[in-house]
């Protein structure tokens, strides 16, 4: 299996707009952050987690060619608001797949509303097959199992995945005991870590990092980050050994 980190910034992204913080005037391609979405490959399946603002150039960078779906994590703007771009898949596939929670597929029906006409649609449109999944219920993508895993963004509830030993974590403030069961004996953790202050609806770095010890995966790659976490260059160097800061573009075999 293949994850690429298509995006592995905050809602702003970085550099954001019209900021002189150091860290947006950087230099470095890996102090630059789209929206944060992975892309997990294996076998010729292929599936894309979360849809933001940045998917076109997130498709045409990794050179994605087709999607067996699209897992919602949950229907803030900086993971839905791409959605309208998934046109060119359409064209060659037909309907994408989405999953998601009930309520993120509700909200999704109200934000794109015109994806989801059925009289007098405008040709052209996307597309999409909307699959609700369930707290629990693992279910199919390709020929494996995903495993929806709660989380708790603040007071809103998001879903993670688990796909064999891999698990996507993104805009986790807190998890349940029961929902750590599901976590255990993992090669690859992703989940975010926004910056060092304490932030009301995010992990910061401290935070992450007990999450990261208390599950002990092989390795552990953070992600959903702000400019206010500092330089990547930096930032790594503080890590663990077996913990890395995500950075767009980067690739990882499992
Ligand atoms: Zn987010």
């Amino acid at each position: 299996m293949k994850v690429y980190f298509l995006g592995t910034g905050t809602s702003q992204g970085i550099p954001i707009i019209g900021s002189d913080h150091e860290v947006c005037k950087s230099i470095d391609f890996k102090d630059k952050r789209l929206r944060v979405s992975a892309w997990i490959t294996w076998e010729g399946y292929s599936y894309v987690i979360d849809c933001g603002p940045d998917f076109r150039q997130q498709m045409l960078a990794s050179n994605c060619r087709k999607i067996d779906g699209i897992l919602f994590t949950h229907e803030h703007a900086d993971h839905t608001a791409g959605l309208d771009d998934i046109r060119p898949f359409n064209y060659r596939q037909g309907d994408i797949p989405i999953y998601a929670h009930k309520r993120v597929l509700v909200d999704i029906k109200k934000r794109f509303e015109y994806i989801f006409e059925t009289e007098n649609k405008y040709p052209g449109s996307p597309s999409v097959k909307a699959i609700e999944i369930f707290d629990n219920v693992p279910f199919s993508v390709g020929n494996k199992m995903a495993i929806p895993i709660t989380v708790m963004h603040g007071k809103l509830q998001v879903f993670g995945f688990r796909i064999d030993d891999f698990a996507y974590l993104t805009d986790v403030k807190t998890i349940a005991e029961s929902e750590m069961e599901k976590l255990k004996g993992l090669k690859v953790l992703v989940v975010n870590a926004l910056r060092e202050e304490l932030h009301d609806t995010h992990f910061n770095l401290q935070e992450a990092l007990d999450f990261i010890a208390l599950l002990k995966p092989e390795k552990a790659y953070l992600t959903h980050i702000s400019h206010m976490l500092g330089f990547h260059e930096v930032v790594q160097k503080k890590l663990p050994d077996n913990v890395f800061l995500a950075y767009d573009n980067l690739e990882i075999t499992l």
